[in-house]
């Protein structure tokens, strides 16, 4: 479903999917690298139409560039060919949608992203706060990914929704900067003014979602969210200047019922549509 053609490829109006399967800083379970070709093999599946979003993924042009090769024992080698090929996407016109992966691929793609749209604001879906300064000594992780974000964008371009776990210290950063939000309907009003005309980077790592909904992650927290709220905050979403966008975490061995896949393959689908449907 998922696969386009070739001249979508090349069409400037395009949703490139790029899958970057790596899992080399994962603290709990691995698994991730396998996420994009769950999500691909779970899309087979899926109706193509929304009833939700009432669009058919046939009027969206995308195409899948399939995943990059990289290497899994080097951090930095494996980060500088995610932002490469990033680079190569926005140098085409076509706009960016990352399939991890463990969370840390993220950064790569929103540095590049960031390089091109100075003023980007980044909106992250997930159960943790991504905000460690550093995890185990080592700067470039997944647990950390958000704070390295920061670096560039800084903590007022960022709002972090669905956080459910971190260390005293970030929920104090998180406090302090005001970064944390909410599904409340008041609270989805209040992240879209926000957002306003600045160009948005929506990152959702799939563990937002309970973990009833969706084992298959290598680092599942209770108390997540369920599909139903995540349609509610993408409707939001519509019609906001989306520039870059991900979805990672996804580790399908985990799960061996196979739904965590079609959760996050149907993610996918509603957020080719979103994104798309502000493209022509
Ligand atoms: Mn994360
Ligand atoms: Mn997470």
């Amino acid at each position: 479903m998922y696969y386009g053609t070739e001249t979508q490829l090349t069409d400037p109006h395009s949703i490139r999917l790029i899958g970057a399967p790596f899992d080399g800083t994962v603290s709990f379970r691995p698994g991730t690298r396998f996420g994009p070709a769950g999500i691909r093999a779970a899309a087979d599946g899926l109706e193509s139409y929304s009833p939700l979003i009432d669009a058919d993924l046939e009027s969206v042009s995308y195409a899948d560039a399939g995943d990059l090769f990289l290497p899994m024992g080097n951090t930095e080698i494996a980060l500088s060919m995610i932002r490469e090929a990033i680079e190569e996407c926005l140098d085409d016109g076509a706009l960016p949608f990352l399939l991890g992966g463990e969370h840390l691929v993220s950064l790569p793609a929103i540095q590049a992203v960031h390089a091109r749209y100075p003023g980007l604001v980044v909106v992250q879906l997930d159960a943790h706060a991504d905000q460690r300064e550093d995890y185990l000594g080592i700067k470039l992780s997944h647990a950390s990914v958000i704070r390295r974000v920061s670096e560039f964008t800084g903590q007022d371009h960022i709002r972090q929704i669905g956080i459910r776990s971190g260390t005293q210290e970030e929920y104090r950063l998180m406090r302090e900067h005001g970064t944390l939000t909410t599904f409340r309907e008041e609270d989805l009003a209040a992240l879209k003014d926000w957002i306003g005309e600045r160009p948005l980077y929506l990152t959702v790592d799939l563990d937002v979602f309970d973990p009833a909904y969706l084992p298959g992650t290598g680092t599942p927290e209770p108390g997540g969210i369920d599909w139903w709220t995540f349609q509610r905050f993408l409707k939001w979403m519509q019609g906001c200047h989306i520039v870059g966008m991900d979805a990672v975490e996804l580790a399908p061995q985990l799960d061996a019922s196979g739904c965590s896949s079609v959760l996050a393959a149907k993610v996918v689908r509603e957020m080719l549509l979103v994104a798309g449907a502000g493209r022509d």
